[in-house]
């Protein structure tokens, strides 16, 4: 395997750990691309559990994920530095526990200078089991970060509709939901709610019967990234957008909770030389890292709500930027994540 510094998504992590406990045969990666040893301000990032195929492919997803934590931290003004977790590998059922109790000492090991809570693979429960264990678990307060996650994804959506297609509410909007699970079901709910036209896929069958018991159209899944709607919602994995998939995307807004969804930065231009709004990732799905915020700094849920409604007002900044450069949403987000990021 090359060496993290050698990996093309590196982007100057200040460390790499790789952490194994020989005993229950947990293995994971924690990539910390700002960190602070003095612990002026904590890292934070969730912890996400999957079967990788290499152990290559796992530091790459650390690595990205991590420092789309910086640029969430950057863009939203909050005071922390990007992190995440990764587990190689979901243990079996009998197993799981002991894996647990591993990661929750790992956890500790940062001294509350790296902070973690839930993301793909792992669930609430599971948290609350590492909770028992370490006292540096986030996103276990009055709100859920799935739910102010959905949130915010739900305010930047409507503002992009309002600047891609000059409409001020949802009515008669349609719009493609890939992923009906945590955060993608509450964001049908609240599209639904708003009177948009909710078409949505899941590749886990309970996932879509429940969406279709709240009005979801179900689609196959596969067929969601070019489907003509309106805006199309990834909420499943990273990486949907692909020099292979790009010119299939008939949407003409993408706003969605997924992390990483361009496969490559180049990605971002190439929505905009096709007249696609992209809502950058980070931005959109902030609200998760909200209500990290609210935990670790101690506000109350009336800021947590405004602060995932401000959202769209980032958005407006960020456009604002963008038209005043001339370059793509995604170009000015990175520019002003880049002059925001933590040292
Ligand atoms: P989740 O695991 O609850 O839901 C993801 C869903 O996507 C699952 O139901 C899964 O079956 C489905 N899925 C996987 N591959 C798919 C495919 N190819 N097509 C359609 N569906 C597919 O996770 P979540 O918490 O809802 O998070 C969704 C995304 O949002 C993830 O990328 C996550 O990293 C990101 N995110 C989540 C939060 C949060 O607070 N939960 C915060 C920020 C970002």
């Amino acid at each position: 395997m090359i060496a993290p510094s050698e990996h093309p998504d590196f982007d100057a992590h200040a460390a790499v750990c790789f952490l194994h406990d020989a005993k229950t045969g947990a293995r994971a990666i924690v990539a910390l691309h700002r960190f602070d040893p003095t612990g002026t301000y904590p890292s934070v990032g969730g912890c996400r559990m999957r079967d990788y195929a290499t152990t290559e492919e796992a530091l790459g997803d650390a690595l990205r994920l991590s420092r789309g934590m910086s640029s969430k931290c950057a863009v939203t003004g909050l005071p922390f530095g990007g992190a995440k977790a990764v587990v190689l590998g979901v243990p079996e059922p009998s197993a799981r526990r002991a894996v647990l109790d591993s990661l929750a000492g790992f956890v500790n090991g940062f001294g509350g200078r790296f902070r973690t809570g839930v993301d793909v693979g792992l669930s609430a429960c599971d948290v609350e089991t590492m909770r028992t264990a370490t006292p540096w678990m986030v996103g276990t307060g009055p709100i859920r970060p799935d739910a102010l996650t959905a949130d915010g994804v739900f305010a930047t959506l409507k503002r992009a509709v309002r600047h891609r297609l000059g409409r001020d509410g949802l009515t008669g909007t349609s719009v493609g939901v890939q992923g009906l699970g945590k955060v993608g079901l509450r964001l049908a709910q609240r599209l639904l709610q708003d009177g948009a036209r909710v078409l949505g896929g899941d590749v886990d069958r309970a996932a879509n019967e429940e969406a279709a018991g709240m009005g979801v159209e179900i689609v196959d899944p596969a067929t969601l990234i070019g489907l003509d709607v309106d805006v199309l919602a990834p909420c499943a994995l990273g990486g949907v957008i692909r020099s292979d998939t790009v010119g299939a995307i008939r949407a003409r807004v993408i706003a969605g909770s997924a992390n990483n969804q361009l496969a490559t930065a180049d990605m971002g231009n190439a929505l905009h030389e096709r007249g696609i709004f992209y809502v950058p990732d980070y931005l959109a799905n902030a609200g998760g890292l909200i209500a990290v915020a609210m935990q670790i700094e101690g506000h109350d849920e009336a800021w947590a709500h405004s602060q995932a409604a401000g959202l769209a007002d980032r958005l407006d900044e960020i456009v604002a930027t963008a038209d005043s450069l001339g370059v793509s949403i995604a170009t000015a987000a990175e520019q002003l994540a880049a002059d925001r990021r933590a040292p």
